[in-house]
């Protein structure tokens, strides 16, 4: 934390239809992860700034809740116009303040923009229900209608995608929005919220206030936000879940994951191996999705550890910036830190190190957060590594005799965000899907993330809420359902 200077960019808020220089006494250093290098500051809000922009989100609220809901999309329409057209720009900022690859950070957005396109949807998905005669000349309906003030708090690791996940839902179906980025990568959304700027939205329907947890407990707090989206790690979704629910708003938290992938000895492994090295060290291994946890069967103990371990040695690590590069750097120095001495755990705890990423030399990156692929095998069913989230690129493998065994395996596991089976058998395939104890399953899929009009969510430990983010899940959670039951007697002066 240090104290602002005059030379650095100082990411403003973003309310009102304004930008605010924050008053915060307290900022944090943006950091390259690629290169150390410190590319802005972020200001710790205060509760009183968050206030400001729940209060505007407040104003604009009447207003725009009775513009039509067509109306309502045609900023979202412009809006996927200009992200498309912005794509590599935005991109670039993404990657120079996450350190995911530029290829990764245009894949990212793209499912951004798709979340767009799927809330132009609003004003058929957002309908609602009604029947004649539920008695004799009494018609009931259901309508939907908006909350008011909805916020959201996001995570570091897609700092493009997440926001987006909520943004154009709350705001389609005429709810008003305060966004909270992490304060480790708020250059992103400064630069979206830019672009927002010329969309058409009238003033105070989305605002930005940068923060950290002051922020965070001020959104929970206020008696004005109606809905809190929240996506990051399981303790922090835990408590934002308790802290809104305290204060009578409807929640939807999103925490961290321990995702396992089960290998069966009659998969592709060629194709395997690919989909694999991609889901464990894509992003460097900081996906919710990312696989961790690698269960061989029978053959595929030896046949998948040995093509795993050559594509993950093969994969070119560096700045994400540059041409041909495959993984980019883990977000900060501690993360760093904290990823080689888990994988230091391991090896204590047995685990036998195929491929050791630690004190790795990358070419022009010596003061990155780099941490290189690592492969380890064996690792006891006891270890701390297979149950702590690692988020950094490291795969550990575990063998079990049978799918009885493996399928008990991911039981014991608290989070249940993904899991995968790699297999050429329609009846393992079924009865995986059938079992495994996961919100988001893949077949023969390293990253099971669904389509922006499918709802996303883990279960156990990775979700606490019903409703989920995207898709038809968000338009439960940004409307109300109200009923209505109506009787009009006959009027027998009139002749009609
Ligand atoms: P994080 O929990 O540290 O931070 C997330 C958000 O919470 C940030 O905006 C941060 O400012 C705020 N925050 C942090 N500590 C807080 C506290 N004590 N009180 C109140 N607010 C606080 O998460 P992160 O490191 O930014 O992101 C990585 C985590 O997010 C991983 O655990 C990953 O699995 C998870 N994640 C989950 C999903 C999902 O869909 N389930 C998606 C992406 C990331």
């Amino acid at each position: 934390m240090t104290v602002a200077t005059a030379t650095l960019t100082k990411v403003p808020n973003y309310v009102n239809g304004q930008w605010i220089d924050s008053k915060a006494t307290e900022w944090l250093d943006v950091t390259n992860p690629a290169t150390g290098e410190v590319i802005a500051q972020t200001p710790l809000s205060s509760a009183a700034e968050v206030a400001a922009a729940i209060e505007a989100a407040a104003s604009a609220f009447p207003e725009w809740r009775r513009t039509p809901a067509e109306d309502r999309i045609q900023p979202l329409f412009k809006l996927k116009h200009i992200l498309e057209e912005q794509l590599e720009e935005l991109a670039r900022v993404l990657t120079t303040e996450n350190g995911k690859t530029f290829t990764e950070a245009k894949a990212e957005l793209r499912r951004a923009i798709e979340n767009v396109e799927v809330a132009c949807g609003i004003p058929t998905m957002m309908q609602g229900y009604n029947l004649e005669d539920v008695a004799r000349g009494i018609d009931e309906m259901m309508i939907r209608q908006p909350l008011g003030v909805a916020a959201a708090i996001v995570p570091f690791n897609f700092p493009g995608m997440i926001p987006f996940w909520f943004l154009p839902y709350a705001i389609a179906t005429g709810n008003t929005f305060v966004l909270k980025p992490s304060e480790r990568v708020p250059l992103t959304m400064k630069r979206a919220f830019e672009l927002m700027e010329n969309i058409g939205l009238p003033k105070g329907v989305i605002n930005l206030v940068n923060g950290g947890k002051n922020a965070v407990n001020a959104l929970l707090d206020h008696p004005k936000v109606r809905a809190i989206s929240f996506v990051g790690s399981t303790p922090v979704a835990r408590y934002v879940y308790a802290r809104a629910g305290e204060n009578g708003k409807r929640a939807q938290c999103q925490g961290g994951a321990k995702n396992h992938v089960i290998v069966l000895p009659d998969a592709d492994m060629k194709m395997t191996t690919q989909i694999i090295s991609d889901s464990a060290f894509g992003c460097a291994g900081q996906r919710c999705l990312a696989v961790s946890v690698a269960v061989t069967i029978g053959e595929a103990q030896k046949t998948f550890r040995d093509s795993i371990t050559e594509a993950a040695a093969s994969l070119r690590v560096g700045n994400g910036l540059d041409e041909g590069v495959q993984m980019g750097p883990v977000i900060t120095p501690q993360s760093k830190s904290r990823v080689e001495t888990l994988i230091a755990t391991g090896e204590k705890q047995g685990a036998k190190i195929l491929l050791d990423g630690r004190n790795s030399r990358i070419p022009k990156g010596e003061a990155g957060n780099f941490v290189k692929p690592t492969v380890l095998d064996a690792v006891p069913a006891t270890s701390e590594l297979t149950e702590t989230e690692i988020f950094g690129p490291v795969l550990s493998l575990v063998h079990a005799n049978d799918m009885d065994e493996a399928l008990a395996f991911l039981e014991r596991s608290p989070y249940g965000n993904q899991a995968s089976l790699f297999t050429s058998s329609g009846a393992a395939a079924r009865r995986f899907r059938y079992e495994a104890p996961a919100g988001n399953i893949g077949i023969n899929i390293g990253v099971a993330a669904p389509m922006a009009y499918f709802p996303f969510s883990g279960w156990k430990d990775s979700f606490f809420g019903i409703m989920h983010a995207q898709g038809r899940d968000a338009i439960e959670f940004y409307t109300e359902k109200k009923i209505v039951v109506e009787r009009w007697a006959k009027d027998h002066s009139r002749k009609f």
